[in-house]
């Protein structure tokens, strides 16, 4: 059975944020309120939510406030390493109009990851790491499919060091699709890869943002070589990611076209700074993406109330760390559990700071430049952050891609807030509706 989900409580973006520790609305089921240290939601009277309006002090007297904050002013300091993302090829065979890779070279001379810097970067995540420790090997380009024989050395000695220490090795590989051969979905399938493809929208829309670089489309190719793929997903999993622009923005055609071509998941991620800034998302877009991104999460919330799986990745993951209460002084693990390591063996807050001075974090061989590594993440919290420190979002946010906010700044904090004001409303609706979605 269908329950019909108002949309219109579900539409105006909220205005800037008046106050920074919670933020107010309203469902059909009444008024809610975001307590913004530890991310607790609660359902409240009217006379509270309207005392609350008019004046933030009585945040405090309603005991919101927590004594202890859940997130203060500390910063991580010496993270162990958890993650790494290999630039096994800094080469690639399309030319995204976009990329922020240069075409994949980071802005230096085509080249392959070396299989000794490979071997090294696979020893350097397993150096401390005890048995029953999580680690995350993971590819992305470049097209990392372009040097193959390393990718899979790397994976191999990843898996007996797994084996021989305890560790358990997760393994990821972001990739155009182009190049993919039924041997490679073999080799994912059997150590449960988490595959995403790099998809901006069906035919047309695609093949005008990720040609190759001959100018032809590349749709159809990723459609020939990820279809056999599809069909033998049982351990792996393979999801697409679509980059926003303002040339593809037919949001909710895409995402039931991928899904209907069997994606495990599919996302949506706006595109906020390139290399000279082709494709980039201005504020209108990033209206219009909103009232897209919306008209999807309804679908999702339809399809959750009717006891159908809906695999839109942005919502199941607000709804996860909405539930949780997810809070974090930082977006992402970048620069500290999480590093990338460029073809030549340089270490990186993460992949996209390969080769980018403004990320720089030591190197394999003399290991991770943790002075600057902890200068990185004291500077990066979002509590030093502007105009963060005075945003209700931040602890959901973390304050922005560093990538993004280094090279671009803050030009999505609307857009951020105008999703997490939905996500906010659409958990409390499955709340009451589905608590078992939740479970
Ligand atoms: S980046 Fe995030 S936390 Fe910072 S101001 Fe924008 S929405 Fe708020
Ligand atoms: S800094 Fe940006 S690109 Fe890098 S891991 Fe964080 S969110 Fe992703």
């Amino acid at each position: 059975m269908l329950v019909r989900i108002a949309p219109s409580v579900s539409s105006p973006p909220p205005a800037p944020p008046k106050q920074k520790d919670y933020h107010l609305f309203e469902t059909e089921l009444g008024s809610h309120v975001l307590a913004a240290d530890g991310s607790r939601v609660y359902s409240i009277g009217a006379d509270t939510a309207r005392a609350l309006a008019a004046d933030p002090d009585e945040f405090g007297r309603l005991g919101l406030q927590p004594d202890a904050r859940y997130v203060d002013d500390t910063a991580v300091e010496d993270p162990p390493l958890r993650a790494l993302s290999l630039a096994v090829a800094q080469k690639c065979n399309l030319g995204c109009v976009y990329c922020y890779a240069s075409r994949g070279t980071f802005g230096d001379a085509p080249q392959n990851m070396s299989l000794e810097v490979a071997l090294a970067a696979v020893d350097r995540l397993f150096e401390g790491a005890s048995a029953g420790t999580r680690l995350n090997l993971s590819f992305l380009g470049g097209e990392p499919l372009v040097n193959r024989g390393v990718l899979r050395a790397a994976v191999e000695h990843a898996t007996r060091r797994a084996a021989e220490t305890g560790v358990v090795a997760g393994y990821s590989i972001t990739t155009n699709g182009t190049l993919i051969s039924g041997d490679d979905g073999q080799f994912f399938e059997s150590h449960g890869f988490a595959v995403t493809i790099s998809m901006d929208g069906a035919g047309a829309d695609h093949d005008r943002l990720r040609p190759f670089q001959d100018g032809r489309g590349s749709y159809s190719r990723i459609l020939e070589r990820v279809t056999p793929l599809l069909a033998m997903q049982r351990r792996m999993q393979v999801s697409a990611r679509v980059t926003v622009t303002p040339s593809n923005l037919d949001l909710r055609g895409t995402l039931e076209t991928l899904l209907g071509l069997g994606f495990h998941s599919v996302g949506f991620s706006p595109m906020l700074a390139s290399p000279g800034g082709a494709a980039e998302m201005g504020s209108g877009d990033l209206s219009l993406m909103l009232e897209r991104m919306i008209e999807c999460g309804q679908s999702f919330e339809r399809s959750i109330v009717a006891g159908e799986r809906f695999a839109f990745s942005n919502m199941a993951t607000a709804m996860r760390e909405i539930h949780r209460g997810t809070h974090r002084p930082y977006p992402c693990g970048a620069g500290a559990g999480y590093l990338g390591v460029s073809a030549t063996g340089e270490l990186a807050a993460c992949h996209r700071f390969v080769g980018d001075a403004a990320g720089a974090m030591g190197n394999l061989r003399d290991g991770v430049d943790s002075v600057r590594q902890n200068a990185w993440l004291r500077e990066r919290h979002v509590h030093l952050q502007e105009p963060c420190s005075g945003c209700w979002a931040r602890y959901l946010c973390g304050g922005g891609c560093h990538h993004e906010v280094i090279h671009r700044g803050r030009p999505a904090c609307d857009y951020i807030r105008g999703w997490l004001h939905y996500c906010l409303q659409a958990y409390v609706r499955l709340l009451d509706r589905r608590p078992d979605y939740f479970d």
